[in-house]
């Protein structure tokens, strides 16, 4: 089984991929994670792909396909996978396709975890952090004991840039720039599936087994 995560940044999706990963019993790919093991280990695509972000480059798509493919060769990738932060865009999208094509292959489900913005951005800006100790805190689920003040050492807690409204809103608008198009990818494939990501992860979670069965 091959699975595809969709989601904005905060929508929980790396959280559901972990999850399908451990019932199905099939790695979590995180491309993220490839690129780190391959620079790692100095391949010959680790370092390809070093000297671009070296660079302060993007790394080509074709580069970026050719590390995941290497990845999902591996024995363990023989039941399928989940592809978590893969692909970002359609060009990312059709070379992959192309390439699972000529292996005799293709991707069963593109899974998008949807979560309107108004309730990402209300679960991010709720976040609060302490800068001297690193504890992190949300004003709904998890306040510190006393309001402002970090339990562990006292010090006041404040909104991480990251975190506020407007920084938010403005990396939903560059998610959905990028994404509405693979929706309509794999909407057009026939194996776009949307769940309902407002639900509680444990809800969320039992939709998708339904649908993947
Ligand atoms: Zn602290």
């Amino acid at each position: 089984m091959k699975i595809i995560m969709l989601g904005a940044p905060g929508a929980g999706k790396g959280t559901q991929a972990k999850m399908i990963a451990d019932k199905y019993k099939i790695p979590h790919i995180s491309t993220g994670d490839i690129f780190r093991a391959n620079m790692k280990n100095g391949t010959e695509l680790g370092l390809k792909a070093k000297e671009y972000m070296d660079k302060g480059l993007l790394v080509p798509d074709e580069l970026t396909v050719e590390i995941l493919l290497d990845r999902v060769a591996q024995d363990d990738c023989k039941d399928g996978y989940v592809l978590d932060g893969f692909p970002r865009t359609i060009p990312q999208a059709d070379v992959l396709d192309k390439e699972l094509t000529k292996l005799g292959d293709k991707v069963d489900f593109a899974i998008n975890v949807d979560v309107p913005d108004e309730n990402i951005v209300r679960r991010m800006s709720g976040r609060r952090a302490c800068l001297k100790c690193g504890a992190t805190y949300h004003i709904e689920h998890i306040p510190p004991k006393k309001e402002g003040i970090c339990d562990n050492c006292g010090s006041e807690l404040v909104q991480r840039e990251d975190d506020k409204p407007e920084t938010v809103q403005n990396r939903l608008s560059v998610y959905h720039e990028q994404t509405q198009p693979l929706i309509d990818y794999y909407t057009n494939k026939q194996i776009l599936k949307t769940v309902d990501g407002t639900k509680d992860m444990q809800e969320v979670f039992n939709d998708i087994v339904s649908i993947l069965g």
